[in-house]
């Protein structure tokens, strides 16, 4: 998914921060505090909010948002200070110029797993500041080198795991996926196809008998021809009511 730049949900579209010419890579964050899960219609007036409380914070004394990109639930990479800026997350100066800032909108408690959706965003924020920012190839979580729980054990596992873009769940398209409901049908289908008198039925009209293979595929195609049919209708309906 593309990058949400600055200038598309309301900030300035040049962060005031530090240039920096490439880092060695990039470390992951989450919030560290209560965070519940939200629509996205209110996710860009979060970031914002997250951005307000930064400039705040007479202790930081940060510029802007401290990290360079923040992804929210639904998988969208909001650009907080961007690419060639040097992040104020990583708790020095070192650690800051050492490697960018992604956080994650996860929190402390309430919402603490991270998505799929996140995942693919944080993956699509780390690519943007290879792409754009001379990242370097190492990931890691804010916990590395510096003592905080940031970015969470969950969010951290997938870290350390080489931080992959989650596979497609192929259980999620009912089109794709035989329900048990279908499966037993397919097996009835193959049973009921499967009889001596219809297979001597074959052989005396002189049509060629499929072997089981042959009659699965078949079943399974019929079957979920019937699943993506049952789907239109779902939709004519839904576009008369
Ligand atoms: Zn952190
Ligand atoms: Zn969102």
């Amino acid at each position: 998914m593309a990058i949400i730049r600055r200038a598309q949900y309301g900030l300035p579209a040049t962060s005031p921060a530090a240039y920096i010419a490439k880092t060695r890579g990039v470390k992951v964050h989450y919030l560290g505090t209560p965070y519940s899960s939200r629509p996205h219609d209110q996710c860009a007036a979060y970031v914002r909010q997250i951005r307000a409380s930064h400039l705040a914070n007479k202790k930081e004394n940060y510029v802007d948002i401290a990290y360079n990109h923040v992804v929210c639930e639904h998988g969208a990479a909001y650009e907080g200070r961007g690419p060639h800026h040097q992040t104020g997350a990583n708790g020095n100066a070192t650690l800051n110029r050492q490697d960018y800032a992604v956080c994650a909108l996860l929190g402390s408690s309430g919402l603490t797993e991270p998505t799929d959706a996140m995942l693919h965003g944080i993956r699509d924020a780390i690519e943007d500041l290879r792409e754009n920012g001379g990242a370097g190839d190492w990931i890691g979580g804010h916990r590395d080198g510096h003592p905080t729980d940031c970015p969470g054990d969950p969010l951290y596992a997938w870290v350390q795991a080489g931080a992959p873009r989650p596979k497609k769940n192929t259980e999620e398209d009912p089109v794709m996926a035989l329900s048990d409901e279908d499966v037993q049908r397919v097996a009835l289908a193959v049973l009921a196809y499967r009889n001596k008198d219809a297979d001597e039925k074959s052989k005396k009209a002189g049509r060629r008998i499929p072997d089981v293979y042959g009659y699965i595929v078949g079943t399974y195609q019929a079957v979920t021809g019937i699943a993506s049919d049952v789907k239109k209708i779902l939709a004519l309906l839904q576009k008369e009511n």
